[in-house]
């Protein structure tokens, strides 16, 4: 508890300096390059890690997008892969590809995305994001939930990336509350991309990646995409649980979830919302992306 008051403190006045002046305020812009206009924010689905060597509807939309979205400068990733007790930002130069998986043929395993890392850029989050303690992190990489997306979004792997950490000890609120600290980066050609999956079981997950979807995956899948157009953080913050009975059966764990409130919080309501993707795999699986902006 005592560590979550800690959190809910630091965030509050980090947010009360948001709330002030923060968008006027001026940030050391480590991205060289003249700035671009107003990146989008982007949260995708990963699903199983097979998407990375398979051509399929899904893959071909992200395929798709990273031909269509403005060119960032750098890409920010929160995957559902990464939960740690602390907020961490990964600073290494030259991030390793991580197998993070089992039991998968080797051609996924034999996999690399060689992009650069961006030192200055997690040096630039660290502070950006204080009162909030976030360390640097030299030994993660490039986690699946990032990889088998960025592969197919910008296959030359010529971006430099890195990822933030979700703190497990966080609310959803507080987590949301990151991503508001995030979107002034927006304005520096930086991509804030989430992965993670709308609807996640893995224990009801059929094998067969065309499986029909259960009729609580496609409802709360709905719901979700209804919350999203409206903002309506009732839902979308689970405020009340017991109102919405369908959150046990699409995330009996929490994590796949969660990269979608970074975005969210990346996000305004200026942004448009639009959805490059909708559908279902292995039945339990929403693969839905959202664009803001
Ligand atoms: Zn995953």
């Amino acid at each position: 508890m005592q560590r979550r008051n800690f959190i809910t403190a630091s965030l509050a006045s980090a947010l009360a300096v948001l709330l002030g002046d923060a968008e006027a305020k001026e940030i050391v812009n480590p991205v060289k390059g003249s700035v671009n206009a107003r990146m989008p924010v982007l949260f995708v689905g990963h699903g199983s890690p097979m998407n990375a060597i398979q051509d399929n509807p899904f893959t071909r939309h992200l395929q798709q997008l990273g031909q269509t979205l403005p060119k960032p400068r750098a890409i920010v990733v929160v995957s559902a892969h990464w939960v740690r007790d602390s907020t961490l930002v990964m600073a290494s130069p030259k991030p390793q590809t991580i197998h993070d998986f089992g039991g998968f043929p080797k051609a996924l395993s034999d996999m690399q995305y060689p992009c650069p890392g961006h030192p200055a850029l997690a040096a630039q989050i660290k502070q950006q994001l204080v009162p909030l303690q976030v360390g640097a992190d030299m030994q993660w990489g490039l986690d699946h939930g990032a990889w088998t997306v960025l592969h197919h979004l910008y296959p030359k792997a010529d971006i430099p990336v890195i990822q933030l950490s979700m703190n497990g000890h966080m609310t959803l609120t507080q987590h949301m509350q990151v991503g508001i600290m995030l979107r002034s980066l927006r304005q520096n050609g930086v991509l804030i991309l989430g992965s993670g999956n709308i609807v996640h079981s893995l224990p009801m997950s059929a094998d067969d990646i065309n499986a029909k979807p259960y009729d609580w995956a496609v409802e709360f899948d709905a719901l979700t995409k209804a919350a999203l157009l409206q903002r309506n953080l009732d839902h979308l913050l689970a405020k009340d649980k017991r109102q919405y009975p369908l959150w046990q059966q699409a995330h009996p764990t929490i994590e796949h979830y969660l990269p979608l409130l970074y975005t969210l919080g990346a996000s305004d309501e200026l942004d448009k919302i639009s959805f490059p993707f909708e559908g279902f795999q292995e039945a339990a699986f929403s693969m839905r992306s959202v664009r803001f902006g």
